[in-house]
């Protein structure tokens, strides 16, 4: 453990010595009510990348001069204009480029995904989730699971912490998935759990579903551009995530999907299909009979939303410059930081309010975020930061959610949280 110390001197040295510390200025930091703040919810919307501004301007210029010449024309062709981040997002996921394209949004995508690789037959029709998984991953299992004539309530398995824990060990979701067997039709799990901040082994999760003739799958919400991802090694079947979190690309923006290789020319698969997913030699023949293109691009339904798509290159342009290895390292200094302030605090202050961190310790098991059960004082407490310029996520009953992200956020914005949370705790 690195001997790591509360006081402005110590973080404005770290950030002196941070090789990604030219970074920040290229990012928006919101200023409130005259405040800077301290923004640690990059987890659920990535800040503003300065540049995205000129790529934007870019689009529409070509738009206002081109107006339907720009799919041609534009010095970048909205004809093919996702094949611009096709490079760029697999090297975030750890993929090879027919395996990913960039379009639509994250929830349509998981559909689109489900239609393919959950293909319930007789007595082999069950699903295994984590407890608790983000809303709109329930909602869109519960109905695939319906839209295949099953009872929700029986084909979905899901693994949950052992009681009085807070996390889920992963043995218990290989023994859920040994026990449902030949049963077993699919796995799809959040690769971060999007409240305590876990982070699973992927690989381990995947290996376990194909050992029993499962295809395997995740929603990477928490974990593009957060973690270290190897989809492709890993031999994922599929996965998507959404820009619009640690990728910073705009609120709602497009979100991306994973085909692993060895289904990149399998026309056999399912799948609801649209005009963009059709082999592109051919589209504008406007034939009947659809014809897929080969690997990820052949799930497409719609021509690429360019303004969304703009602000993503923008965005993926930065992590192109960085690499996940260098972000991935300051992340992890960055969080070990905020959880050895938060601790200090703790003890501090324990006769007042207590903080539980229930987000692992280990690196390899989080990524920037840390997940605080507050004992003693709740939303009080967090409505006291959020005053003083501390932009965090409030979790019923008493969770505190917060992620320095290794881009934008220094150490002292975690000293700073520290300062103001202390504040507040003994006003
Ligand atoms: C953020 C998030 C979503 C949001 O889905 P959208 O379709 O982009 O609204 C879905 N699943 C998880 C796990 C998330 O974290």
């Amino acid at each position: 453990m690195v001997a790591y110390k509360s006081s402005i001197e110590y973080a404005q040295e770290q950030d002196e010595n941070d090789p990604l510390r030219a970074y920040r200025e290229k990012f928006h930091i919101p200023v409130i009510n005259g405040i800077e703040t301290v923004y640690f919810t990059g987890n659920s919307l990535g800040l503003q990348p300065k540049s995205v501004k000129n790529y934007l301007d870019e689009e529409l210029e070509a738009w206002k001069n081109w107006g339907v010449e720009g799919h041609f024309e534009a010095k970048r062709p909205w004809f093919s204009y996702h094949e611009f981040l096709t490079d760029k997002i697999a090297r975030v996921v750890g993929a090879k480029p027919i395996e990913v394209v960039v379009t639509h949004s994250l929830t349509t995508n998981l559909h689109l995904m489900m239609v393919s690789f959950y293909q319930p037959k007789g007595e082999r029709y069950k699903i295994i989730c984590e407890k608790k998984a983000f809303p709109s991953d329930q909602y869109a299992l519960e109905s695939q699971a319906r839209f295949h004539g099953y009872d929700p309530s029986d084909a979905i398995i899901e693994v949950g912490p052992r009681p009085g824990e807070h996390l889920i060990h992963e043995e218990d979701i290989v023994r859920a998935i040994e026990e449902a067997g030949d049963s077993l039709a699919m796995v799809m799990i959040g690769g971060v759990n999007y409240y305590s901040g876990q982070l699973f082994d992927m690989k381990r999760i995947t290996e376990a579903g194909h050992k029993v003739g499962a295809y395997v799958g995740f929603d990477l919400a928490h974990a593009a551009g957060n973690v270290k991802l190897e989809l492709h090694a890993w031999g994922v079947d599929f996965a998507a995530w959404c820009s619009y979190k640690y990728l910073n690309s705009s609120p709602g923006g497009v979100s991306g999907m994973f085909v692993h290789e060895r289904h990149a020319n399998n026309k056999e698969l399912p799948r609801f299909s649209g005009w963009w997913g059709h082999d592109k030699d051919t589209r504008f023949l406007m034939e009947p009979g659809f014809n897929p293109m080969p690997g990820a691009e052949g799930w497409q339904l719609s021509n690429a939303p360019v303004l969304g798509m703009a602000a993503h290159l923008a965005s993926l342009d930065l992590f192109d410059e960085v690499g996940m290895d260098a972000l991935i390292e300051k992340r992890r200094k960055l969080t070990d930081y905020l959880e050895f302030v938060i601790e200090a605090i703790s003890e501090r202050n324990k006769d007042r309010c207590e903080f539980e961190i229930i987000t692992p310790k280990e690196q390899e098991r989080r990524g920037a975020q840390l997940s605080i059960l507050s004992h003693g004082m709740g939303k009080t407490l967090f409505d006291a930061i959020t005053k003083e310029g501390v932009i965090a996520d409030w979790r019923e009953p008493n969770v505190i959610r917060i992620a320095p992200v290794p881009l934008y956020n220094s150490f002292e914005d975690v000293y700073r949280f520290g300062t103001i949370l202390e504040k507040a705790i003994q006003a």
